[in-house]
Order: structure tokens, then sequence, then C-alpha cells
């Protein structure tokens, strides 16, 4: 079994996010995929953080109105049951213990979450347990996909091992003792969670940005005003 895990604040769940788990899920032929919100993320601001519930609801809520990931994703709410901040450490153990000794996890992160990794609690564990698929964030950085791949080696090397390099044949950075990681080009869609709550806070619309029972959620609660 290949599974994927994609993790965030989800704060709120935008097409930016379900697009890319699409793409993902059907590019590497996963098994299934996971949403995970986290309950109390250790690296954002929590000033606008909408509570938990809903942003899970909303997550619910969008992946129910896509044909596409209906069937093979799943919302997760380990995060939200753990007491203290979500690390993503536990939650891939978490997996680990819960799913069949063959599967194969991949952790989903956006360039932008990947290339701070080493801020992470154990992450150098991380890269034992888990493969990693990394995905365009536009918006950050160059979109020229040498320059990405040169910018993950580059932080591979320096803030997680010498030994990773790239194989052409299995189009990914491999290690000796470590799990490989892969840089992944979906469509770029230039949307952020940040983005959506500003237009929001200004009486502007969201449509086009978040499925539209996830807009109706969110003016139903007054979310974000
Ligand atoms: P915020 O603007 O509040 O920081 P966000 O839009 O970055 O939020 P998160 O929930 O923090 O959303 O993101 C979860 C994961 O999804 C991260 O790995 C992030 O890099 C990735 N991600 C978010 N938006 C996009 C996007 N438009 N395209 C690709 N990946 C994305």
């Amino acid at each position: 079994m290949h599974i994927g895990l994609f993790g965030g604040t989800f704060n709120p769940i935008h097409n930016g996010h379900l697009k890319a788990v699409e793409e993902v899920q059907k590019g590497f032929s996963l098994d299934e995929s996971y949403l995970i919100p986290s309950a109390l993320p250790p690296h954002k601001e929590q000033k606008d953080l909408a509570d938990a519930k809903n942003r899970m609801e909303m997550i619910r809520l969008a992946v129910a109105s896509c044909p596409a990931l209906m069937k093979s994703v799943t919302v997760s709410d380990v995060e939200l049951k753990r007491s203290g901040p979500s690390y993503t450490i536990d939650t891939v153990c978490h997996f680990k213990s819960i799913l069949p000794k063959d599967s194969r996890l991949y952790l989903i992160l956006g360039l932008d979450a990947f290339l701070e990794i080493d801020t992470w609690k154990s992450y150098m564990d991380l890269f034992m347990l888990t493969s990693f698929i990394v995905i365009p964030r536009p918006g950050t950085g160059s979109s020229d996909r040498s320059i990405i791949l040169k910018s993950i080696e580059n932080y591979l090397k320096k803030s997680i091992s010498h030994g990773y390099n790239y194989s052409f044949s299995q189009s990914c950075y491999i290690h000796s003792d470590k799990q490989p990681v892969f840089f992944f080009d979906v469509s770029p869609i230039n949307i952020s969670s940040t983005k959506i709550r500003k237009l929001i806070n200004q009486g502007m619309s969201i449509k086009s940005l978040v499925p539209e029972k996830v807009e109706e959620f969110i003016k139903t609660k007054g979310l974000y005003l």
C-alpha cells in the first residue's frame, strides 16, 4: 500500500491544497491519502486560527465536493485528538503503527514547508520513516524546475545529509540509509489561506478559491471577519 500524508493548518482548506493532493495521488498511484489538520501548529501565528472543529468540517465538505478525492482521501483527526503542539513526527509514528507493515508512507508538502524542515521536531527521524513528495509553491522563489531541484539538493546536502544524490533512473534524491525525496510538479495554483482570510476580512469574494460548500460554511459561521 502506498499512502500519502498531507498535513497543514488548512485555515481554511483551498483549491491549491485540493488540486495538489489530486495530482499527487494520480502521479504516484497512491492507494489512499490522509488530510491531517493540525490542532496547534508549532510554526504558525495563531491569531486568525479558526477552531479545529470548523477547519476539520471545511476539509470534509471540500473532499465531499471533489469527485476525484471522495473515494481515496480520508480526513484524519489524529492531531486534533492529541494534546499539545501538533508535531509531524508523532503523526508519522501513529500511521506507522496502525497501517499494515508493508505500507509505504509519503509525506506531501509544499516547497516552502520542506525548506524549513530542519526546524521541525525530530526531523532527522522523519527521513528514516517516510518518503517525501515536495510540490512547488507558487509565489515562493523561482518556478523553474531545474532551479527548484538545485535548491532542494543544496538544502538536503547542507541540512540533512551529504549522502543525498539525485537518481535520474528513479527521478528523486536517494540516500543509502534514508528515505527518498521526490519533487513533483503539480499545476501551479497561486492561493494561500492567508490570502483567503485577508479577502474575507476586506469583504471581498473568495469564489473560485475554495469549493462552494466551504465558502457557504465560512459565511454561515462568520469565520475570518
Ligand atoms: P497560510 O497562508 O495560512 O500559511 P497555506 O495556504 O500555506 O496557509 P497550509 O495549511 O499551511 O496552507 O499548507 C499545508 C501544506 O500545503 C503545506 O505543505 C503548504 O506548502 C502546501 N500548500 C498550501 N497552499 C498550496 C498551493 N497553493 N500549492 C501547493 N501547495 C500548497
